[in-house]
């Protein structure tokens, strides 16, 4: 219940330039068309953060496609329209660039996919997760740039605050959770005091158990591809969250220093193998489900068939390996255990620190150590193999020590 009329704040925004660029051309077709348009949601907040933009939201009161279409046109590019939803998705240079018409949300029963009707800019805010992602910004000529901001999300975004627009979003979404766990991890921001509360209720009658497994599992997902991800792990540790969504999973201090040290481990490999764009986030999953029988959840998690192997691999060898390692002497007995895994193997095993220097020392150097084979030329096939690996393993140990 309103107690009184919401009245939006106003105050204009500096836009990014290729943003404005595009912005005013949206909004020169919604003039032409008689509708409003406005930027909304993440990118306002990102906006307002200073934060680079890669993803444009549009809405538009009147008819979302049609100003994609004419857009699409303008710029002469391709347009994937969706009408069921209202929406449509087109790329310009490096933007993804989505319009929909402004609408209205309802729940049929928690965390179902929602039922979607047009109304205004206000009921269109008013359906979003947080205060922070629930500004808009017009992009119309007469008050281009101008922030609208019904619910507060500029003073929270001040204070460092997620905060829901009603007491029941989490139950009318339990997806929110995980939401609002993940902008927390990867801005540093805090729950305000009834959003927790309001969290806690929504946990304590377990709605993540019965919210569509596949939405949960894609909110998931995106978790897990976050920069701060070992932040947003600490939260879902705080509130219970990965209880409620894999069976038979429990926290343990083991378990939370080992993902520490994967984060040291993720760390140099970034800075020594920047090329390698290996998604990090899976590892950290690979290690959350070492104790339950997780190959379900990662199918469910549509996690790659290289996870999936190593999950597997992790489980069944990691052990072997470890103890292999711990006693190898010689450069070539590290070799010759590490031999024929994979790098992401390689960094799981990393997490045991006093292993490092010789994972090291095999991803950096034996791995890469080539040797001259003009001095075999009389070998073919087999024979040639055979002797070149002898050869390498004669060479590392004469070349490198174990420290
Ligand atoms: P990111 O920076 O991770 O892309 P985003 O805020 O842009 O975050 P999206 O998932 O792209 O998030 O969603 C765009 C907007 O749609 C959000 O900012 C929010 O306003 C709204 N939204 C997304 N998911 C929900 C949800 N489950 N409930 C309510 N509103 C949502």
């Amino acid at each position: 219940k309103q107690t009184e009329p919401l009245k939006p704040s106003h105050r204009k925004v500096q836009l990014p330039k290729e943003v404005e660029e595009l912005a005013r051309v949206v909004g020169k077709i919604c003039q032409e068309l008689g509708f409003k348009g406005y930027l909304v949601g993440g990118v306002v907040r990102d906006i307002l953060m200073g934060r680079r933009i890669w993803d444009l939201d549009f809405v538009v009161e009147g008819d979302g496609i049609k100003v994609a279409e004419r857009f699409a046109q303008h710029y002469r590019v391709n347009v994937h329209p969706f009408p069921e939803f209202g929406t449509a998705h087109l790329k310009v240079g490096d933007f993804k660039i989505e319009f929909a018409t402004t609408r209205r949300e309802t729940y049929p029963h928690p965390g179902a996919y929602p039922v979607v009707e047009p109304a205004s800019l206000k009921e269109d805010l008013f359906r979003r997760d947080f205060t922070i992602n629930a500004m808009a910004i017009s992009v119309m000529e007469e008050d281009f740039g101008t922030l609208i901001d019904y619910f507060g999300g500029l003073r929270d975004l001040k204070d460092k605050l997620i905060r829901i627009l009603h007491p029941l979003s989490f139950v009318e979404d339990p997806v929110r959770i995980l939401r609002a766990l993940r902008f927390a991890g990867r801005f540093d921001f805090k729950l305000s005091k009834s959003t927790e509360k309001a969290m806690l209720n929504a946990l304590s009658m377990h709605l993540l158990k019965q919210a569509s497994r596949g939405r949960l599992l894609k909110e998931l997902t995106l978790a897990f591809r976050e920069e701060k991800l070992l932040d947003i792990l600490k939260l879902y540790r705080q509130y219970k969250v990965l209880e409620e969504l894999i069976d038979g999973f429990q926290w343990s201090q083991d378990l939370e220093l080992k993902l520490e040290k994967l984060k040291e481990v993720v760390s140099w490999h970034k800075i020594e193998f920047p090329d390698k764009k290996l998604e990090y986030g899976w590892l950290y999953l690979v290690i959350l489900l070492e104790k339950v029988k997780g190959e379900e959840f990662l199918r469910d998690m549509s996690a790659p068939a290289w996870v999936r192997e190593l999950y597997r691999t992790y489980k069944e060898q990691a052990k072997e390996v470890i103890r292999k390692l711990h006693q190898a002497k010689k450069p070539s007995e590290v070799y010759l255990t590490l031999k024929g895994f994979s790098e992401p193997f390689y960094l799981l095993l990393a997490i045991e620190e006093s292993l490092r220097p010789k994972i090291v020392l095999y991803m950096e150097k034996l791995s890469k150590l080539k040797v001259d084979v003009s001095r075999f030329s009389g070998l073919k096939g087999k024979e040639l193999g055979k002797a070149i690996e002898n050869e390498k393993l004669r060479l590392m140990d004469e070349t490198f020590t174990l420290t």
